[in-house]
């Protein structure tokens, strides 16, 4: 932040941005760990980005120009040479026929003006302040397709395998990629990523360098090279251009054609995590925090194998963690990290199980545990005691929606007067695309149209002609139409009415009529209502989570 840090402390704080107190706490904070003041402000949520820029737009006098609001096109962005964007940070970021707006996070610096005038022959330049994240993230224009790097460095001929794992690598970790999959063909071999679910072709490289590719990973992560019949796992620690550390799982798995490989990353972008970024409304945000208040209690969190539970899951945590209460986790694997969290990786070579390690857990009189996943009996048995003796347990378990859950833990074996007693809220979620916010638009659909294609939808709908949303297809979303992903959730709250039917090991059935009865809303109605404000599509929803038959 190239501003007078004075002067957008004064600014916050005379405008009533940012209250005393939180700026005493944020300078605290940043005497304390040598960090940035705003960063705190930032990552607490105390201001939002759009304020903050908004805030320090008004310290340099010009107007503020929100770049994840109105992302500059590819043809914007490359209107300015790169060497040039990148020395003065600037982004062209409005075109009119006698104007231009630059956007850039130091409005003061000597000659800007001046070097830019010859881009935009005749045009007056008008400066506009944008945070310089959002300029760093329009940059991303400039990167050469996967492709172009690698042909580049397979001219070069010298430690070509490590800089095509480097290009794989990066390219993932911008593109937020979950799993890279390096697949060995007949004479090639396929990298594909797998992006918000979904998996894309990147890129196929000559079954030469595969080879090489093969042999270098393998050292990585720790793994026998001379070993080619067998399944192999290790792990990476990568850290990426920008200093991210980014942990991977290596999965090797021998094929006919030779071993796949599989690596899956794990996102450490905990900071950031919180119950609104996932997509809860602010209702079923008071709900859970509510819950998780309570000292003791279960909360489960359903779904299928990359439906997000985890992150939900430490999203609540980032609530609970203060430096009063004892944390511990049991996970397997351990996704994410938290500072000052005890976080037990359960490891079946060294005999260290779900089992086991709950046990100890709980003799070390943790306050809250988080228990990776209950899949078992002697898991589910030993959780629901965890919860009845004074702590607070939150756990996933495999289960469609939430009222298929309390059957299956019934089935288990788990006696009902404990689950009764013990759960507090079971959460179901799914992830569904977004649409891509550069390429969005409208589209007006007949009702009956809708009818025909998905009937359960139709009935959200009063008028005849319905206004629904889609991405066309651009640059940013690699022409999918779709970009990140959001969570949709429906709730079951145990409540004494629930309490008591739980004792009678009711059907799904049953479970849902009550919970229905109590206000509790399908994934599939909650995921109507981000149709219907154009976060996804009704497609999307339709393949992530259609409505199924309970009532
Ligand atoms: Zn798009």
């Amino acid at each position: 932040m190239k501003a007078d840090i004075q002067k957008i402390k004064d600014l916050l704080l005379k405008e009533s941005y940012v209250s005393q107190e939180n700026m005493d706490k944020a300078e605290a904070f940043s005497q304390k760990h040598k960090g940035s003041f705003l960063d705190y402000l930032l990552s607490e949520k105390i201001i939002s980005p759009s304020l903050l820029g908004q805030a320090l737009a008004e310290s340099f006098h010009v107007p503020y120009a929100d770049l994840t609001a109105n992302p500059p096109t590819k043809n914007q962005v490359l209107h300015i040479p790169e060497k040039q964007a990148r020395k003065y940070n600037v982004v062209l970021f409005h075109e009119e026929e006698k104007k231009v707006v630059i956007a850039t996070d130091n409005p003061q610096q000597k000659d800007l003006i001046k070097s830019l005038a010859p881009l935009f022959s005749k045009k007056k330049i008008n400066l506009s302040y944008a945070l310089p994240e959002h300029i760093e993230g329009a940059f991303v224009h400039y990167r050469q397709s996967l492709d172009t790097r690698f042909s580049s460095i397979l001219k070069k001929q010298t430690k070509v395998a490590s800089e095509l794992i480097h290009e794989i690598f990066e390219e993932a970790i911008t593109e937020q990629v979950s799993d890279i999959h390096i697949e060995p063909q007949s004479d090639n071999a396929l990298i594909r990523f797998r992006v918000d679910g979904v998996m894309q072709e990147t890129v196929e490289i000559e079954k030469e360098y595969y080879e090489n590719i093969l042999n270098r990973i393998k050292v990585q992560a720790q793994l026998r090279i001379d070993q080619h019949f067998v399944p192999q796992d290790g792990a990476i620690r990568y850290t990426s251009q920008k200093g991210f550390i980014v942990d991977m799982r290596v999965a090797i798995v021998p094929t006919l054609e030779g071993e796949k490989i599989v690596i899956r990353l794990m996102s450490q972008y905990i900071r950031s995590f919180d119950l609104g970024d996932l997509g809860l409304a602010a209702s079923d945000q008071k709900i859970i925090q509510e819950s998780v208040k309570k000292p003791f209690g279960m909360i489960l969190v359903t779904g299928p194998t990359g439906a997000g539970k985890t992150t939900t899951l430490y999203a609540l945590l980032k609530i609970l963690h203060k430096p009063e209460v004892n944390i511990t986790t049991i996970e397997d694997p351990v996704e994410y990290r938290l500072p000052k969290v005890n976080q037990i990786q359960v490891n079946p070579d060294t005999d260290l199980t779900f089992e086991k390690g709950l046990r100890s857990i709980v003799r070390q009189d943790p306050d809250i545990i988080l228990v990776g996943e209950i899949r078992d009996t002697i898991t589910a048995e030993i959780s629901v005691n965890a919860a009845l003796t004074g702590h607070l347990l939150l756990s996933t378990f495999h289960a469609n929606d939430a009222a298929t859950a309390l059957p299956r833990l019934l089935d288990m074996g788990v006696e009902p007067f404990l689950l009764a007693s013990t759960l507090e809220v079971i959460v179901a979620q799914r992830l569904v695309r977004k649409i891509c916010s550069h390429c969005r638009h409208s589209i007006t659909v007949h009702k009956k149209d809708i009818a025909k294609t998905a009937p359960e939808a139709a009935s959200f709908f009063k008028s005849q002609k319905v206004t629904l949303y889609q991405g066309k297809g651009c640059e940013s979303c690699k022409q999918t139409g779709y970009k990140d992903r959001q969570a949709i959730f429906e709730f079951i709250h145990i409540t004494p009415e629930m309490q008591e039917l739980i004792l009678e090991s009711p059907s799904i059935q049953q479970i849902w009529k009550l919970a229905k009865k109590q206000g509790s809303k399908t994934l599939f109605e909650n995921g109507m209502e981000k149709v219907k404000q154009g976060i996804t599509t009704l497609e999307e929803l339709m393949r992530v989570a259609a409505p199924r038959e309970l009532s």
